[in-house]
């Protein structure tokens, strides 16, 4: 395991932003992350584990350490009359544990096809995607804590997932290298089409008996057909969460605002689409120089080449005002930011 000084992380984040760490390093084994989390160069509150870097925006260069998590492998680790056990290395690629599962029929994230990333980072925000979050496979969660080497695991439970949610977003925030994920897939399917979008795209593309592939495959069409790749244009996803306020206060903007577009939560509060919001507002399209707006998508911001972080910062911070300034709803970044 090398540690190397000063190098870009332009290409290591969808954003594309130029951002230099002054330290960089790859680990590929738990023993690896063992090892670098005992070693000095660890600073408190300076070193930051990196996947695909899909939801991180550089605001400035990184004075610490970045470990970029390459643990690979996908095992089958038990098996019971309705449920498999997959453990998965953090550094596999999501859509790649996707497939690994269409494949064998195991069901359960065939929903979140496609979102970008790697593993390691799926219980970090509870990734989720038309009608399904990944806290309901997730089984376990070995990590190793800065400072220290031995191997934490965390139940379902101990991740205090919540929406877009977790302790790991949270409390233990840049606190622990996360190894492995194990998750709980189902033999037997249970297919969900709640999401409008997907019960549409299954009849244009002719299917009539549903299957895990074909649920997968009309995620795939629908996220293709709307959201930019960050190959193309950089991006991060979503850069705002949506949010949540309460009956009341959705029945009053209702009266101002009838197509606002709303969800009822588990809650009892109403979850607003963040997109609507700024649609509204007046920024769907907008760019500025290099930042913008994605055009198909509000809640998107792009980087048509180059952006830097503080650029797009500034443009969410218009965001967020002018959003303010018409519904009163002060909207919460899901992008992280350094
Ligand atoms: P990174 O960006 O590398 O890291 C994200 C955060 O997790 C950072 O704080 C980082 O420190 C931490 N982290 C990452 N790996 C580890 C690890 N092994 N140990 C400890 N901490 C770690 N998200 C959704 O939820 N649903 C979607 O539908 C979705 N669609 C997207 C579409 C596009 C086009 C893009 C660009 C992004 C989308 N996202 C979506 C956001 C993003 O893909 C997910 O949040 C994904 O899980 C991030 O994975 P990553 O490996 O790139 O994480
Ligand atoms: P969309 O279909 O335009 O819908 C807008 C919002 O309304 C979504 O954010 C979604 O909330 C909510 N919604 C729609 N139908 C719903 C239903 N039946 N029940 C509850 N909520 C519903 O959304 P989109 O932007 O094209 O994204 C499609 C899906 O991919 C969404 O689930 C979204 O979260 C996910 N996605 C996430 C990211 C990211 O970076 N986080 C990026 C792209 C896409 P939810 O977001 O809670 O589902």
């Amino acid at each position: 395991m090398k540690i190397k000084e000063n190098i870009s992380l332009k290409d290591f984040n969808s954003f594309g932003i130029e951002a230099i760490a002054k330290f960089f390093t790859i680990i590929s084994s738990t023993e690896q992350a063992q090892e670098i989390s005992e070693s000095l160069i660890i600073e408190k509150n300076n070193s930051l584990v990196m996947g695909g870097g899909s939801n991180i925006l550089f605001t400035r260069n990184f004075d610490g350490l970045v470990i970029k998590n390459e643990i690979s492998g996908i095992e089958l680790t038990n098996e019971t009359d309705d449920f498999v056990f997959i453990k998965c290395g953090a550094g596999v690629i999501w859509h790649e544990l996707v497939l690994f599962c269409i494949e064998r029929n195991y069901c359960g994230i065939e929903n979140l096809a496609l979102i970008p990333g790697c593993v390691g980072a799926s219980p970090i925000q509870n990734i989720g995607a038309y009608g399904v979050e990944v806290k309901d496979v997730i089984h376990a969660v070995e990590a190793v804590p800065f400072f220290d080497s031995k191997i934490i695991s965390f139940s379902n439970n101990d991740c205090h997932f919540g929406y877009r949610e977790s302790v790991f977003k949270n409390k233990y925030k840049n606190q622990f290298i996360i190894t492995s994920v194990t998750y709980k897939l189902k033999k037997n399917p249970v297919f969900n089409i709640s999401y409008g979008a997907i019960p549409q795209e299954l009849e244009r593309m002719g299917v009539k008996d549903l299957t895990i592939k074909g649920i997968a495959l009309a995620v795939i069409n629908i996220r293709n057909s709307k959201l930019p790749n960050p190959k193309i244009i950089g991006n991060a996803g979503s850069f705002f969460k949506n949010p949540e306020i309460s009956i009341a206060q959705y029945e009053e903007l209702k009266i101002k605002f009838p197509s606002i577009v709303g969800y009822p939560t588990d809650k009892s509060n109403v979850k607003i689409a963040a997109g609507w919001l700024i649609e509204q507002s007046g920024w769907k399209g907008f760019r500025e120089g290099d930042v913008g707006c994605h055009e198909k998508q509000a809640l998107v911001l792009v980087n048509f080449g180059k952006a830097t972080g503080a650029d797009i910062y500034k443009l969410s911070e218009r965001i967020i005002e002018s959003v303010f300034q018409q519904f009163q709803i002060r909207l919460e970044r899901e992008v992280n930011i350094y």
